[in-house]
C-alpha cells in the first residue's frame, strides 16, 4: 500500500506532472500488462509467434448458446436495474450501440428491446477452463486476461506446428467443436500487436501482423484502439495532438514520459510495434484497484460516498471478469494538498457481494470525515486475493447476483 506524500507547495509543472502520475496509477490499476512495460529480457531471443485468443461476445454467446430463444436477438448480460451495468452485449445489441459497461438504463435507451439476462459466472468459468484445456495442448506459456481472452506464446510449441496462423485456425476449430463458441485470434511477434490483430476480423475471425508489416499497421491505428490506452488517456493524447499512431512515434520518448509518466516508455515503444512483454503464465496479482481524480474537490462525505460506488463496481467487474475476489479493501485519500491517508479493513473470509465490499469502503472513508482538507481523489483497493471458484463453495448463490 502506496503511504507517505510531500506536503510542499506544487509548481503548476510539478502538478501537471503529479497528475499524469495519477493517470499512470489509474492505469495501473485495472490494466496493469499495459503500463508494466517491462524492460528489455527479450532483445537477443528469436523473433516470437505470439497468438491473443480472444472468445466473440462471450457471456452474451453463452446465453444464447444455452436458451434458443435469445439467438438472433439484441441481449445484454447484466442487471437491468436502476445501478445495473451491461457486463456483456451480443452482436445483435451491438448495432444499437450498446457496448460493455455501459450503464443498463442507457443501453435500454438505446435498444428498446434489448432483453437483459443475468450472468451465470459458474458456466462462464467452465467453458474458460474447457478453452484453457485446449491451449494446454499447443503451449504452457498461456496468460489469461480474463475469463475469455488469452496470449499464448506458440514461438515454441508442444505440436512441433511451424505456422502460427495454422495453430490459431485449428484452436478456433477446436474452441467451436468443443464449446460451440467462436473466438477470434490474432497473430503476431508481440502481445501488443497479437492484441490489436484479434479485433480486426471479429467474429470468428483471425488476422496476422507480420514484422515488415507491424509498424504501418501502428502507424495508421487510432491511439483510443491502443489497448492501455483508455477513453481518459486518449483525450489527454488528443490535447497533444496524438490521435495515431504516427502522431505518437513523433513524440520522444521524454516528451511521452512527461506528460503520461510510466506509461510513456510503453507508448514509446507500442508506437514502433515494439513490446518486449513476455506471456507469463500463471501470473498472480496482488491487488486491483480504481481511483479517480475529482474535476472539483469534495469535502462532503454523501458526495464522497457517491464517488466510491463506480471505483467498487469498476474494480469488482475486473475481478468478476479474471474471476478472483479478495477480502482486504483499502481506501486511499489524497486530499487538495496532495498529503493522503489509507484506510484498510481486512475480513475474515472473501468478499462475495459488491455490496459488502462497499459497506467496508465507506466504513473506511467516515474514519477519515470531517476530511483535513477537501479531497481531489479516491481510490478503492481489494487485495489479499484469492480464485473466486475456489473460494465460492460457500457462496455461489450471492455471487450470481452481484448488483451487476
Ligand atoms: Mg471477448
Amino acid at each position: 500500500m502506496q503511504t507517505g506524500a510531500s506536503d510542499r507547495p506544487e509548481t503548476a509543472a510539478r502538478a501537471a506532472a503529479r497528475e499524469a502520475q495519477d493517470l499512470a496509477e489509474a492505469l495501473a490499476a485495472p490494466v496493469p500488462e499495459a503500463v508494466l512495460a517491462e524492460s528489455v529480457e527479450a532483445r537477443d531471443a528469436p523473433v516470437r509467434k505470439i497468438i491473443h485468443v480472444d472468445m466473440d461476445a462471450f457471456y452474451a454467446s453463452v446465453e444464447q448458446r444455452d436458451n434458443p430463444e435469445l439467438r438472433g436477438k439484441p441481449v445484454a448480460v447484466g442487471g437491468s436495474a436502476a445501478r445495473g451495468v451491461v457486463a456483456a452485449a451480443s452482436y445483435e445489441a451491438r448495432v444499437f450501440g450498446v457496448h460493455s459497461a455501459m450503464a443498463s438504463v442507457t443501453a435500454k435507451r438505446k435498444c428498446p428491446d434489448l432483453i437483459f439476462v443475468k450472468p451465470r459466472f459458474e458456466v462462464y468459468r467452465a467453458v474458460s477452463q474447457q478453452i484453457r484445456e485446449i491451449f494446454a495442448d499447443y503451449t504452457p506459456l498461456i496468460e489469461p486476461l480474463s475469463l475469455d481472452e488469452a496470449y499464448l506464446d506458440v514461438t515454441e510449441n508442444l505440436k512441433g506446428m511451424e505456422i502460427a496462423t495454422e495453430i490459431a485456425a485449428e484452436i478456433r476449430a477446436r474452441i467451436f467443436a468443443a464449446t460451440g463458441l467462436t473466438a477470434s485470434a490474432g497473430i503476431s511477434y508481440n502481445k501488443f500487436l497479437a492484441k490489436m490483430a484479434s479485433d480486426q476480423r471479429k467474429p470468428n475471425g483471425q488476422f496476422v501482423i507480420t514484422p515488415k508489416n507491424g509498424p504501418a499497421f501502428v502507424e495508421a491505428l487510432p491511439v483510443k484502439k491502443f489497448h492501455g490506452v483508455g477513453p481518459a488517456t486518449a483525450e489527454r493524447m488528443k490535447k497533444h495532438g496524438i490521435e495515431t499512431g504516427l502522431d505518437l512515434k513523433m513524440k520522444p520518448l521524454a516528451y511521452l514520459q512527461q506528460h503520461f509518466g510510466k506509461s510513456g516508455a510503453y507508448f514509446h515503444g507500442i508506437a514502433r510495434g515494439i513490446d518486449e512483454r513476455r506471456v507469463r503464465p500463471d501470473r498472480i496479482r496482488k491487488s486491483v484497484g480504481a481511483e479517480d481524480t475529482f474535476s472539483e474537490d469534495i469535502s462532503d462525505l454523501a458526495l464522497a460516498e457517491a464517488e466510491l460506488r463506480p471505483l467498487a463496481e469498476k474494480v469488482w467487474r475486473y475481478c468478476e471478469a479474471h474471476d478472483i475476489t479478495g477480502k482486504t479493501v483499502t481506501v486511499k485519500i489524497k486530499y487538495a494538498d496532495f498529503t493522503q491517508a489509507t484506510r484498510a479493513r481486512t475480513l475474515a473470509s472473501h468478499f462475495a457481494r459488491i455490496d459488502d465490499v462497499l459497506d467496508v469502503a465507506d466504513q473506511l472513508l467516515a474514519t477519515v470525515h470531517p476530511f483535513r482538507r477537501p479531497v481531489r481523489l479516491l481510490g478503492v483497493t481489494l487485495s489479499s486475493l484469492t480464485t473466486a471458484g475456489a473460494s465460492s463453495d460457500t457462496s455461489e448463490e450471492p455471487q450470481l447476483d452481484l448488483g451487476l
